[in-house]
């Protein structure tokens, strides 16, 4: 049988050689400085550190596969390992899936296994276990990744929208609307081209440098349904209303204008390395200074904070008027993530 040998052919996901080529070539090179074994059925782990285990599970379509500022392999090491850092965990070990269609190019493969590895090795996190399965031409978008995170938290961290009050503060960690907008504009559909990169990045610096003061509340990342959507979370969850301060909310001005002439609202978008907490009026400057000394945080902001009456989410606007943020309904931007 002969393969076309740069592209992916459904004889690279029937178990026989091109299969264990395609595993040895394209990922036990880039996967295979921690744990992961390609020969073995089950990988073990080494002993956890002490604390709670914390598990959390993210799929990914994100279209086009690579996009200003990141890619579909380092968002799929982000955007499930982000789920642990909010969590207040440090994450350890991830598990992928890749399916891929036949067709896709090996060597895009390759970049973009080669950029989730360089993901996770940034943030010390191993890949420990994996598949691959091939699709048929017309069946999938190229790629499509799974990743399972494993991480560990301290036993006595309370953390949960539970413990939002009235009169809490709520920070964001820097502008949002940059991922789904870069990747929008990657699209091309729009003939618009901007300087505009993607916000995709590990949060866990940012959650880090915070998880012990006291003050924190809860965290999350604002990825589908953007920062209304956490604020209407939050509202939901602690029966409370969330205020938003319009002239607060960092957004770039790149954003700002591409959301007015397509009709979008810059709050739905998804972030993919973005912050939201919630932390004590007490303690919430001294949150907010930490993460602008950080180089993922120069730009967060104090943009709002938690009302006891109502269950809404309301906007203070520039000119001094308040509106309502209604909850998402439809999809803004399908496969954005
Ligand atoms: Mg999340």
């Amino acid at each position: 049988m002969a393969l076309e040998e740069t592209r992916i052919a459904l004889a690279h996901g029937n178990g026989g050689h091109y299969m264990r080529e395609l595993i040895e070539d394209v990922f036990a090179g880039a996967l295979s400085d921690g744990v992961l074994d390609t020969q073995t059925d089950a990988c073990p782990l080494p002993p956890l550190p002490d604390g709670e285990v914390v598990v959390s599970t993210d799929g990914f379509t994100v279209q086009p596969l690579e996009f200003p500022g990141g890619d579909i392999g380092s968002l799929a090491v982000h955007g499930t390992t982000n789920d642990l850092a909010v969590s207040g965990a440090t994450p350890l070990y991830l598990t992928l899936n890749c399916f891929i269609e036949e067709g896709l190019e090996i060597d895009l493969l390759r970049r973009l296994v080669g950029s989730l590895a360089r993901a996770a090795r940034e943030i010390g996190v191993q890949v420990a276990a994996g598949d691959t399965k091939v699709l048929r031409h017309g069946e999938g978008g190229g790629l499509y990744l799974a990743t399972t995170g494993i991480g560990v938290r301290p036993r006595s961290l309370q953390l949960g929208v539970n413990r939002v009050r009235a009169g809490d503060r709520i920070l964001v960690s820097g502008p949002v609307g940059d991922h789904g907008i870069a990747v929008m504009l990657a699209r091309e559909q729009f003939g618009l081209r901007g300087q505009l990169f993607s916000d995709a990045a590990s949060v866990l610096s940012l959650t880090q440098a915070i998880v012990a003061l006291p003050g924190l509340r809860f965290m999350r990342d604002p990825t589908r349904g953007g920062l209304a959507t956490v604020a209407h979370e939050i509202a939901r969850a602690t029966r409370t209303s969330v205020r938003l301060s319009e002239s607060a909310i960092p957004i770039r001005d790149a954003v700002r204008s591409v959301c007015e002439m397509l009709g979008y609202d810059p709050l739905y978008l998804a972030c993919e390395g973005r912050v939201v907490a919630v932390v004590a009026p007490e303690q919430a400057d001294e949150a907010l200074a930490v993460w602008q000394a950080l180089p993922g945080g120069r730009e967060a902001a104090m943009i709002g904070h938690v009302e006891a009456e109502g269950r809404a989410v309301v906007m203070e606007t520039e000119l001094g008027g308040r509106r309502i943020l209604e909850e998402l309904q439809d999809d803004p931007l399908p496969r954005i993530c």
